[in-house]
This record gives C-alpha cells, structure tokens and sequence, in this order.
C-alpha cells in the first residue's frame, strides 16, 4: 500500500461553538475526485499532532504516534465545487481524531484520501418521490452537499432537513437551511433542540427529539401529502439511537432499508456503534 502523505491542507477553519467546527481542505498538488452528494472522504492526521486542549483522556491513543489517524468523514460541499471540500466535524472528547482534528489551524496539513465512497446518496431515489433528510449533530453534512448540489438544478421532488441538535448554537448550517425554506416552496427545513431550556434567547421553534418530528407529521401539514414509501425515501443520519427509533417508526408505516442487495425506501448513514 502506498504510504500515506499530508497530501493536503487547512484552507478554512470555521468554528461553530469549542466543539464543532466547519473545515475546508484543499488537495496539494493534485485533482479532487468525482463525487456523488452524500459520500464520505476518509481524514487523517498523525499521532504525533497534539489534541485539542478541551479533550479529555484519549480512550485508545496511537500504538504508533508516527502512524496517522484515520476516520471517515461526509463531505458537506457540493460535487460541483472542485477547488475543495468542506467538512463538518464535531469533537468526540475522548476520541484520537477528532481532537487533533479541531486542534488544527489554517495552512495546517493533512491526509485526504484519494477517492471518495459511499452509497448514502440520492442517485437510487426515483426523480420524482420526494426525499426527507433526517440528522442529529454532524449528521446533517451528507445533505448539504446534496442540497448545495440539487439546489441548482429544477427540482421535480421536494426535500426536507429535519436536524436536531442540544441547543440553537449547535446548528452550524441554520441561517443556509433557513434561508433555502424562506425561498423555495419545495424545500422545508425544521430545527428541533432538545436543550432548548437552556436557551439564552429564547427559542421559538421545535423542541425534542427529531423522531418526533416525524410522529407529528409536520410534513403532511406543510405539504399536504403524507409521505409514504410510495412517494417518499427516508435518509437517517448521525446518533445510533435516533436510527434505531427512527427504523422502528419508518418499517412500521412499511417503509424498507435500503441496502447493497436489496432496493428499499430509507437509506442508513451511522456514524458510530451504539454505546451500550
Ligand atoms: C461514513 C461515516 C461518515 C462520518 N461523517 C462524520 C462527519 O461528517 N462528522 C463527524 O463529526 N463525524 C463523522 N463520522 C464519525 C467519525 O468517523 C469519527 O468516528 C469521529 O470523529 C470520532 O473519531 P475519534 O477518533 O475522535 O474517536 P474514537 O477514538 O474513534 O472513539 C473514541 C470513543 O468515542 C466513541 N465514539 C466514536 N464516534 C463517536 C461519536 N460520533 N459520538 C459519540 N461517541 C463516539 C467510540 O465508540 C469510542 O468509545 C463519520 C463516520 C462514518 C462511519
């Protein structure tokens, strides 16, 4: 296998709060692959790069510091932007990459890999059914590069985002989101926190899990059909506990997981294994 290089570097840094950050890695010296809306870079750095300094203890640190850290990350900017590609990463405290990923500066360098993967996309969804986005956290990246990307193109279908986060802070693509639900009729996007008492300013929009947003049929009202598996594909991204919720609610109402080997109606992006 070829060795792995800093091939690129840190072109934007945007910090969102302490813990969640936007980033923009530009390749040195070479091309960006094709990619389709939805898919995943794979990120490293190595060992040898110091953590941020909100980190806690690293719960599995490098054998081998010299070596790099890699993980997968969902690129959040469009396939038609070719200069670079934007990253929205949160920090996992105890984690090895994500700490030394936050704790990175602009000019900084890193590893990208070379090709990008995933079958977490649109392109199996019928042109014409309409596609409901569903994310906690970080999990909303995959559906930026598919909104920043469909956006520009007529639209037969009509996209939601139902994002939920802790608190109004924690929404890194708010004012983008709201801007695209104030001017297209057929894209709505719904917010929901579940720290929202916590709010400095008080927050009039969703409050709780956004399974319940779902439950409360909050599309039906905005767009007067009632999404199904005969109109509509579910796309579930970010917390494993949300999927799992979200997987019961949606087989229950008929709809079926996509897989590689079978064509079905909601598509599965986890992040991460269940923790208990
Ligand atoms: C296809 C794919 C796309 C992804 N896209 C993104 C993305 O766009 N943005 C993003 O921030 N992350 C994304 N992730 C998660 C990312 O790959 C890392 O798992 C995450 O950054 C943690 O890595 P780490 O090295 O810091 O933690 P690790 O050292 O791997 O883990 C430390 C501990 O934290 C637990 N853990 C791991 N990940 C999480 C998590 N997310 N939340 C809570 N606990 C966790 C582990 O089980 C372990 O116990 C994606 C993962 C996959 C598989």
């Amino acid at each position: 296998m070829a060795e792995k290089v800093l091939n690129s570097i840190v072109a934007q840094r945007i910090e969102i709060s302490p813990n969640l950050i936007k980033l923009r890695v530009v390749p040195d010296g070479w091309e960006l692959p094709e990619f389709k809306p939805g898919q995943f870079g794979t990120l490293g750095v190595p060992g040898t790069y110091p953590r941020s300094d909100g980190a806690t203890e690293e719960e599995s640190p490098p054998k081998d510091l010299n070596k790099f850290v890699m993980r997968a990350y969902s690129i959040a900017s469009s396939s038609r932007t070719k200069e670079y590609v934007e990253f929205y990463i949160g920090m996992v405290h105890s984690g090895s990459l994500s700490p030394r990923i936050l704790n990175l500066k602009v000019g900084d360098r890193l590893f990208l890999g070379p090709k990008f993967k995933g079958m977490f996309t649109l392109s199996q969804v019928p042109e014409d059914f309409n596609a409901v986005l569903i994310a906690t956290g970080t999990g909303v990246a995959p559906y930026m590069s598919m909104i920043r990307t469909e956006i520009a193109q007529k639209l037969n279908r009509k996209l939601a985002v139902f994002h939920g986060a802790y608190q109004s802070g924690d929404l890194g693509y708010h004012s983008e989101l709201s801007t695209l639900d104030d001017m297209s009729e057929d894209f709505l996007y719904l917010p929901t926190l579940s720290h929202a008492h916590e709010e400095v300013t008080p927050w009039n929009g969703q409050e709780g899990f956004v399974q319940k947003l779902w439950e409360d049929g909050h599309l039906e009202k905005a767009w007067g059909v009632k999404p199904t598996p005969e109109n509509t594909n579910v796309f579930l991204c970010g917390n494993p506990f949300m999927i799992k919720d979200m997987t019961t609610l949606l087989e229950g109402e008929g709809f079926i997981r996509h897989t590689k080997k079978q064509h079905g109606t909601f598509h599965i992006e986890q992040y991460y294994v269940k923790l208990d």
